[in-house]
Formats: C-alpha cells, sequence, structure tokens
C-alpha cells in the first residue's frame, strides 16, 4: 500500500500538531527538571522527594526531546518514497500504525522484535 495525498496531508497535520504539543511539553519538562535549589523552600515535599520528582522529569524531558526529534525527522520525510515503509523489513507500514504513531520507522512486528 502506497499513501495517496489525502493520508499524507492527514499524517502531516498529525506530526505538525505533535511537533507543537512535543516541543511545548518539553518546554515545560525542561522548567521543571532544573535541579532543586537548596534554598528553595519545598513546603510539605521533602528534599529527596523534590530531587526524585526532578529525576523523574529529567528522564521525561529526554525522552520527549527524543519524540520531537523523530516526529520533526518523519515530518522532513513524508514527501519521500520511503516514508511508511518499515526501515527494516521494507514492507509497508499499516495505516493504523502510522495514524497511531506517525513517526514509526519501523512496522509493528520489527518493532517488537
Ligand atoms: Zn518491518
Amino acid at each position: 500500500m502506497s499513501l495517496n495525498k489525502e493520508q499524507k496531508d492527514e499524517l502531516r497535520a498529525m506530526l505538525e500538531n505533535l511537533c507543537k504539543e512535543t516541543a511545548a511539553q518539553a518546554k515545560l519538562l525542561e522548567v521543571s527538571s532544573r535541579p532543586v535549589s537548596l534554598e528553595e523552600s519545598i513546603g510539605r515535599l521533602s528534599r529527596m522527594d523534590a530531587i526524585n520528582q526532578q529525576n523523574m522529569n529529567l528522564a521525561r524531558f529526554e525522552s520527549t526531546k527524543q519524540r520531537l526529534v523523530m516526529l520533526e525527522a518523519a515530518l522532513a520525510r513524508l514527501d519521500k518514497e520511503a516514508y511508511g515503509m518499515c526501515i527494516l523489513c521494507k514492507e509497508p507500514i499499516s495505516w493504523a500504525r502510522l495514524t497511531a504513531k506517525p513517526e514509526a520507522g519501523a512496522c509493528i512486528k520489527c518493532a517488537k522484535k
């Protein structure tokens, strides 16, 4: 199955939205993953909790940034023949998978390996 123009337009809109959302999310996470300052009064949260929370946010920030790179790469790839084809087995990626995860580079079978 190769993608028609309507399908590509749909995926492009989806990717553009996801890029925006993911960039906004990364910005928020970047702020909340800053090191806990010693002077900062953290109310009911203990310092350990604050540090754990910060580490969690940092991990989420890293994975959000990574996703943004994938989304941008997928947008750049969208008009090329390679988009929608599995990078591993070269078979077309299903429409269901592309709409669920438009930045996917591999089909569901290969992704599960
Ligand atoms: Zn595959």
